[in-house]
């Protein structure tokens, strides 16, 4: 047999083969099926192969496929963004710009952050405040931003020091306080950096609604948005909401940040916006942001060939319109509390399970070698591969995060199936979950 010459992220891992999928079910090529329990990565959310979306395909094909952003609008982009800002926020204006990523979303929002300031004739603000034990994408400018150590340790001489505030992450408080009497330090702590850094230089602070890729689905307390807005908007701070994985219907509402009334600045929408059909993604900017930029040089600076590229925004579009016509959001939230009930009855049976966290069909589960202490596994141990591979051996796809932020944050997996997922369906998953965390222990 020929030797594979694809880039895998593990190269001495046998990866099966997928042939198709089906629902919630992919197939590999000896005809093994997989529960896709994470929707891979938090992405495949209205499940595969949805007749709906391969006939919104195939339409669009056959008039056209690509047209350059600078030479033509398509009916479809324009639908797009109309639908997007429909969804989003309904009571004001949100512009669209499509990208293909959510690493080129989030570096987009941080372009369209420094540019609003920029057209204003303010050329110091030039800086994105960020979290550790964060995750906003691969690029440069986007690993710029992630407080994710594994991902930024061979890069750090080509980063920005972005990272400045601590993780609202209640389980290991970084500051060994307890909610509510810690009067969310943790969030006051942007406060402290933004005074060190100095807001005139500071164009943004970027922040994921509830933490996922890097802390396996951690999710703020009560009152902390809040508090993180009221610091942006004293310190004429602009606030950027990832949404590339909570966004469209992940977490039980349209977006993660409606959990909290927050209206953020600017979004990154990816993963979820085309479930995997496509790649696209957007910045979404809002009325207050565009309005210096339209009033000065007119656009954002930015763009890839195949931004707003009509093929893709029909799949998308089609994507959000199969997600509205079936109330998916809705059952997301029913499903969700369904499935974090269940996982949290494991806690008692599964010693190595820490804590069960999360919201809608975003549920982070963490591993501790000591349950009493907290005491999370060592990364020699390296207890999320084992999960996820025997997991896998079992028919069941589940998605790691772990930072390698060794003392901060623990092993972690993600369960995020895709929102047609029936009771049944969830019994099963936690069934082989557990059994593969008994052999697993
Ligand atoms: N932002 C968040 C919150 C993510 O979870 C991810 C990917 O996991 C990204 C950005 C980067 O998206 P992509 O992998 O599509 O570039």
């Amino acid at each position: 047999m020929k030797r594979s010459l694809l880039i895998k992220p593990m190269m001495n891992d046998m990866y099966p083969t997928a042939t198709h999928g089906d629902g919630i079910y992919l197939y590999d090529d000896t005809g093994k099926r997989y529960i896709d329990g994470s929707s891979g990565a938090v992405t495949a959310s209205i499940g595969h192969r949805v007749p709906e979306i391969i006939e919104a395909m195939h339409e669009q094909a056959k008039k056209i496929s690509f047209v350059y952003r600078s030479q033509f609008t398509s009916e479809p982009a324009e639908k797009l963004a109309r639908k997007l800002n429909e969804l989003v926020d309904a009571n004001q204006d949100y512009w669209s710009f499509f990208v293909n990523s959510g690493s080129e979303a989030t570096e987009t929002a941080m372009k369209i952050a420094i540019q609003h300031w920029q057209e204003q004739g303010d050329f110091r603000k030039h800086k994105i405040l960020s979290r550790w034990v964060s995750y906003h994408g691969i690029t440069l400018g986007a690993l710029s931003m992630s407080g994710h150590v594994k991902r930024r340790e061979r890069f750090v001489p080509l980063l920005e020091d972005f990272p400045s505030v601590s993780p609202p992450y209640c389980y290991r408080c970084p500051f060994k306080q307890i909610y509510p009497d810690c009067q969310l330090f943790c969030a006051n702590e942007l406060e402290t950096a933004i005074t060190r850094i100095g807001a005139e230089h500071i164009a943004a602070f970027i922040a994921e609604p509830i933490i996922g890729a890097a802390g396996g689905v951690i999710v703020p307390p009560k009152g902390y948005y809040q508090q993180l807005l009221d610091i942006c908007e004293r310190n004429n701070i602009l606030f950027i909401a990832d949404e590339v994985m909570t966004g469209i219907g992940r977490t039980g509402k349209m977006l993660g940040m409606d959990h909290w009334g927050i209206k953020p600045d600017i979004i990154a929408l990816g993963k979820g916006m085309s479930a995997g059909y496509t790649a696209i993604a957007a910045s979404l900017a809002s009325e207050k942001v565009m309005k210096p930029i339209l009033l000065g040089s007119g656009s954002i600076m930015s763009g890839h060939t195949y931004s707003a590229n009509p093929q893709s925004a029909a799949v998308a579009l089609a994507v959000l319109e199969y997600i509205e016509t079936n109330r998916l959001v809705e059952k997301v939230e029913e499903s969700g509390v369904y499935l974090l009930q269940k996982l949290q009855e494991l806690k008692n049976r599964v010693d190595i399970i820490g804590d069960v966290r999360g919201k809608g069909l975003m549920i982070g589960v963490e591993f501790v070698a000591d349950h009493k202490t907290k005491q999370p596994f060592s990364a020699k141990a390296d207890i999320t591969s084992k999960v996820v591979e025997k997991a896998r051996d079992k028919g069941l796809l589940i998605y790691p995060a772990s930072a390698g932020n060794e003392g901060v944050n623990g092993d972690a997996v993600i369960i995020s199936p895709p929102f047609v997922i029936t009771k049944p369906e969830m019994d099963q998953l936690v069934d082989i979950f557990k059994e593969t965390l008994l052999e697993v222990q």
